[in-house]
């Protein structure tokens, strides 16, 4: 098949919950100690071929939306999936996160794909029950995967479990 298709994926999380390091393990399977502010709208444009589709993905990192209230609408205008993350040793990064894929779906679609990741997998102090995480995302149909963008756990995982929402049943891509 030699049909493209193209989504637009954002990346939607408190900020230091860890969306440009998950993004940066995906894109480069790299990892940094270092906290480096994104500056600007920056986004990956990046090609796969995976369940015999070629996916041409635009995927957005938030750069500094998240102290704003609500999302700037040119921000997720036209995303068909998101990434919404949270840092598993904060509480507040849970409640927020649970925000976004309300403004989300208000926002952009009832049918936007949305995978949750809780990030820092790799850290003991865990501050939310995963328990009430896996019942929230049972309850919201959205898939949750365990990720570490500092080891790598799940990340392609979760970016895969996502890119596999993205056409329709019929394998078509359908305004949403
Ligand atoms: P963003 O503001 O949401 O984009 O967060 P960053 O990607 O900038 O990450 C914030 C900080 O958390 C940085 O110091 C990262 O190195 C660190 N970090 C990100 N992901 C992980 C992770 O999975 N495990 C650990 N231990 N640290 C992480």
């Amino acid at each position: 098949e030699n049909k493209i298709y193209s989504f637009k994926i954002v990346i939607i999380g408190e900020s230091s919950v860890g969306k440009s390091s998950l993004l940066l393990r995906f894109h480069k399977n790299q990892f940094s100690n270092k906290c480096e502010p994104t500056i600007g709208a920056s986004h990956v444009q990046k090609t796969i071929n995976t369940f015999d589709k070629q996916f041409q993905l635009l995927i957005w990192d938030t750069a500094g939306q998240e102290q704003y209230h609500s999302l700037a609408p040119m921000y997720y205008r036209g995303a068909r999936g998101a990434l919404v993350v949270y840092d598993q040793t904060v509480r507040e990064s849970f409640n927020k996160a649970k925000k976004w894929v309300d403004e989300l779906k208000t926002q952009v679609s009832q049918n936007v794909r949305i995978v949750l990741c809780a990030n820092k997998s790799d850290l003991e102090n865990k501050n939310v029950d995963i328990e009430e995480v896996k019942t929230y995302c049972e309850e919201n149909e959205m898939l949750l995967f365990q990720t570490s963008a500092k080891t790598g756990e799940n990340v392609h995982e979760a970016f895969m479990g996502l890119i596999k929402l993205l056409p329709n049943k019929e394998g078509e891509v359908e305004e949403i």
